[in-house]
């Protein structure tokens, strides 16, 4: 599937502009760390429990630091695995952008998505709540330190073992979309508080969640006089758009059927005052999300009906309270992956027999990869978001020639121009031929086997659902807090006690 919010597509070849030739020149070994930017190798936040340290400076100084360490030529096994560079500062900026944008909306930030300690940590000294989807994920916050009132378990299926253990660790607010749900919400924890997950339109989402979750509206009256029937206390009301939300208008639709429902609240009894807007947001399409959230909002529940003392709201001293459940748009482009080219086959050397050429609809002959280049991590590791979330990923070259060249602006640094471009497939580690992250790419053709690549952007949904198979480690994390006077603030925030 085509990703609308990741851009440009990096099949076509770059122009040449974007192409830079000035490299450092890291081929001497032994004085590669001198030709490289200042970099601080001291940590600024001491490894928290069996946490990795944090450093300081850019995603480049972290990437260099990194490379600096590995001995390309001498390392033990795993030596030059692949590793992703975190820099906290951009989740930090994300929420200021958050809160000047929604600044009704409180964040629970949706764990699955990234539960990395320090984004959690990090999220938690901000101030923001947690959409947890499972017991793993409830006690992963709770043993931060985080308050049981700061989470929304918020999966309307949920495993009863889980529901007693949510009642036991006082997380009291729940989501659900089917009767079942309710007599098991009666039967171990009675006195959650609940709210109800519509079902929305997520026709215009990259990843759609209503094959799987939300209650049409014709269902939900059915299911509020259930819950009164068992004297459950439904609160409010729940949406998903899908992730990767590309129409913003699925969320003033969206908010206009929790409207709805809010009413049918009112006609069985109820008086809700909590409305959860779900997830879907990127960092791409945001202002225009949010601007459309707004005015969604103060349309369908106006001040003078759901704001404390409001009309709708009787009795509900705080007025309507409003949740999100950011995940992508929190970490997606706060991780990058760099990945080390293990191997290489050249296609005309390497290649046996001769396919016939295919044309292309347009009568040109089809592009094929000349050369495959084969990395240490791929769909079974972090590039899994290449299968479930439906991810194009765009290499970036880190080394050319063992020549330090990336610069974050530069699509193909190290090419004097296209013509040093070169059509290639990009694979994965394992042995299984689905391992593809990229059929057909455009890089450099002077790269090498122990070259790296980097990938920006892979914050969300990779390393949370990577596996170990074919005994291939997943990919560690180096943290930097980044730079400047962001970087101060996520340290102190990040130092211990902060939370
Ligand atoms: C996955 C999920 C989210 C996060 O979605 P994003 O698109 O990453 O923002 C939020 N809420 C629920 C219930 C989810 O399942």
């Amino acid at each position: 599937m085509n990703n609308t919010y990741i851009s440009p597509p990096a099949t076509a070849p770059p122009s040449p502009e974007l192409c830079n030739s000035k490299a450092h020149d890291i081929s001497a070994d032994t004085a590669i760390r001198d030709t490289f930017d200042f970099v601080s190798s001291k940590p600024v936040v001491e490894a928290i429990g069996d946490h990795a340290p944090i450093y300081a400076g850019s995603v480049g100084q972290q990437l260099q630091e990194s490379l600096a360490q590995i001995d390309i030529d001498g390392c033990a096994a795993d030596g030059e695995n692949a590793f992703f560079v975190a820099d906290l500062s951009e989740v930090y900026r994300q929420h200021l952008r958050w809160m000047r944008e929604l600044p009704r909306v409180v964040p629970f930030y949706a764990v699955k998505c990234n539960p990395d300690p320090y984004v959690l940590r990090l999220l938690a000294a901000l101030g923001c709540g947690f959409d947890c989807a499972s017991n793993g994920e409830i006690n992963s916050v709770l043993d931060l330190g985080i308050s049981p009132s700061r989470i929304i378990y918020a999966n309307p299926c949920k495993a009863a073992s889980f529901v007693r253990n949510a009642a036991a660790r006082n997380v009291g607010l729940t989501t659900f979309d089917n009767a079942d749900e309710l007599y098991k919400m009666k039967r171990f924890h009675p006195k959650c508080k609940l709210v109800v997950r519509i079902l929305t339109d997520d026709s215009k989402s990259v990843c759609q969640l209503g094959l799987k979750f939300g209650a049409p509206l014709d269902n939900v009256p059915r299911l509020l006089a259930k819950a009164k029937e068992l004297d459950l206390d439904v609160v409010g009301v729940s949406f998903h758009v899908g992730s990767g939300c590309y129409d913003p208008d699925s969320f003033r639709d969206a908010v206009g059927r929790a409207r709805k429902a809010f009413d049918m609240g009112r006609e069985h009894g109820y008086t809700f005052d909590f409305l959860d807007v779900g997830g879907g947001y990127a960092h791409d399409n945001f202002e225009p999300i949010a601007s459309v959230l707004r005015r969604a909002i103060d349309d369908y529940f106006p001040d003078q009906d759901f704001a404390p003392g409001g009309k709708l709201v009787e009795g509900k001293q705080n007025g309507l309270r409003i949740i999100g459940e950011p995940g992508r748009y929190y970490v997606q482009r706060a991780f990058a992956l760099a990945a080390n080219i293990i191997a290489r086959r050249d296609g005309k050397s390497d290649e046996a027999g001769e396919e016939p050429v295919k044309k292309t609809s347009a009568g040109e002959a089809e592009e094929k990869p000349e050369v495959m280049y084969y990395q240490n991590d791929g769909v079974y590791g972090a590039f899994n978001c290449i299968l479930f979330d439906h991810q194009e990923v765009h290499p970036k070259v880190l080394t050319l020639d063992r020549k330090y060249v990336y610069r974050p602006e530069v699509d193909a640094p190290g090419c004097e121009d296209v013509s040093d471009l070169q059509a290639c497939s990009v694979w994965g580690p394992t042995c299984d031929s689905i391992d593809c992250v990229r059929p057909m790419v455009h890089l450099p053709s002077g790269l090498k086997v122990s070259d790296w690549l980097v990938y920006e952007n892979m914050g969300a949904y990779t390393i949370c659902a990577a596996s170990g198979f074919n005994g291939l480690r997943r990919s560690e994390v180096r943290y930097t807090v980044g730079e400047g006077h962001e970087a101060d603030m996520v340290q102190s925030l990040l130092s211990a006690g902060a939370l």
